[in-house]
């Protein structure tokens, strides 16, 4: 079994010869305008592109788009490399465990493509400013976090200067999750944009405990029930240890009576595993195919050979491979009231009874905020700040009052910040659901 990066000097003119018959000859969809097929070779190999995430998704970008024609590519990931990773991000091995991933995935593909330079930066996105990400061409994202997704969709939406055509830099973002996965192209302000479409990430909606105790129709519902009601009403350990065999074995015997019960089929101690931890399986074939979908957009963004997503509606694609496979392209709206890229606020509907904590609480929740840790400013005056500490300390207060009692109305805006996104003040608009 090979286990270093190989190279096969045979293959190395033939690697290109289809590649080039793609991106140098127009096609039936080439806007012939903007295409030059005897330059994009040339052109390709000056341009600098950015990788984010050298995990599951990062290996197959990488790999793909060196093998795409593109010479200059940086990559950031803070990560290193763990053993569970071996058995998709495949250009690491049994010895680069501990290593990071972005400097061991540079160097494999970097031996197995020769003329590719890739810049590996260990650290996280945050730590660079606007000038490093100006000096690339576009962006690609392999990414699992909703979170960092989110401060670079901010950032590139923050650089761009209408005067200056280089100041907008194109952001595809891949996505997977179990069999299902997506793929879209973002121009920062023209389309719409990663905050625009958040809805698509809403938080999974918790199985309501009625259903649980009495009509339940899934293996998971059984699974649950056996986590959230059995487990608490036997005690059977102490302390449940999602780590240790004997606990999940006793939820998944007791999941499977209830299942056999109702009779469900599906339980399985793999199941009762994945249910309990929340783990989503992270599955090579997907992030192949979406990888591809995504490196497919930066060929033709980088050599006009076809239009990309986004031109001139469809900017989203997304992938099902649950049942069988299953793929639609549509056009994903830009939004007015998007606390990045639209100038309205938000409408926020409240229960005007509701404490400021509530208020607070509820901004994790909710599929348009997703925020964790809010501090809430309504007509200038701070109603609650997280940071620093005195004045944290000095807003507490505010927190057990009622939004009435602290003067605030519907229809009022109120304006959030989260330390997650520096640079983004989400304008909301209070919608009173009862009258006050
Ligand atoms: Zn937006």
């Amino acid at each position: 079994m090979a286990t270093d990066a190989q190279v096969f000097p045979a293959s190395e003119p033939a690697r290109w010869t289809y590649l080039d018959k793609i991106r140098t000859r127009p096609g039936p969809f080439t806007n012939r305008d903007l295409f030059e097929g005897k330059n994009v070779a040339e052109n390709m190999e000056k341009m600098k592109v950015l990788v984010i995430g050298a995990g599951g998704l990062g290996c197959e970008i990488l790999k793909n788009l060196s093998m795409s024609g593109f010479k200059d590519i940086h990559v950031i990931d803070m990560d290193t490399i763990d053993l569970s990773n071996l058995n998709r991000q495949f250009l690491f091995r049994h010895a680069d465990v501990g290593k990071s991933k972005a400097e061991v995935a540079a160097n494999f593909v970097m031996k197995r493509v020769k003329g590719v330079k890739i810049t590996p930066h260990n650290c996280m996105i945050q730590d660079f400013d606007e000038d490093f990400y100006m000096q690339f061409q576009f962006v690609v994202c392999g990414l699992d976090s909703i979170e960092a997704r989110r401060w670079i969709n901010a950032t590139l939406v923050n650089m761009v200067d209408e005067e200056i055509e280089d100041s907008y830099k194109p952001l595809i973002d891949g996505g997977t999750e179990g069999f299902k996965g997506q793929a879209r192209v973002i121009l920062p302000t023209v389309t719409s944009c990663i905050e625009c479409q958040l809805d698509m990430h809403a938080p999974r909606a918790a199985v309501p405990l009625c259903t649980l105790a009495s009509i339940p129709r899934q293996p998971e519902h059984c699974i649950e029930w056996a986590h959230v009601i059995a487990w608490e009403n036997e005690k059977p350990f102490p302390k449940l240890d999602n780590d240790d065999p004997a606990h999940i074995n006793w939820l998944y015997q007791k999941a499977l009576l209830r299942a056999m019960e109702f009779n469900i089929s599906g339980v399985t101690y793999s199941l009762t595993q994945g249910v309990v931890k929340n783990i989503i399986p992270a599955i090579a074939a997907t992030n192949s195919v979406i990888a591809a979908a995504c490196c497919n957009e930066a060929l033709k963004i980088a050599s006009n050979c076809a239009p990309c997503l986004g031109f001139p509606d469809n900017n989203y694609m997304m992938y099902s491979g649950n049942d069988s496979i299953y793929t639609y392209t549509f056009k994903h709206e830009k939004k007015d009231d998007c606390p990045v890229c639209g100038n309205l606020a938000r409408e926020l509907a409240v229960d005007p009874a509701w404490t400021l904590q509530e208020l607070i609480d509820s901004f994790a929740a909710r599929p348009e905020a997703q925020l964790k840790k809010p501090s809430v400013r309504a007509e200038g005056r701070t109603l609650y700040m997280q940071f620093p500490p005195s004045l944290e300390q000095q807003t507490r207060p505010n927190l057990e009052k009622k939004l009435t009692d602290l003067g605030l109305e519907q229809g009022q805006e109120i304006g959030v910040t989260d330390p997650a996104f520096a640079t983004v003040s989400f304008k909301f608009k209070l919608k009173f659901t009862k009258k006050t």
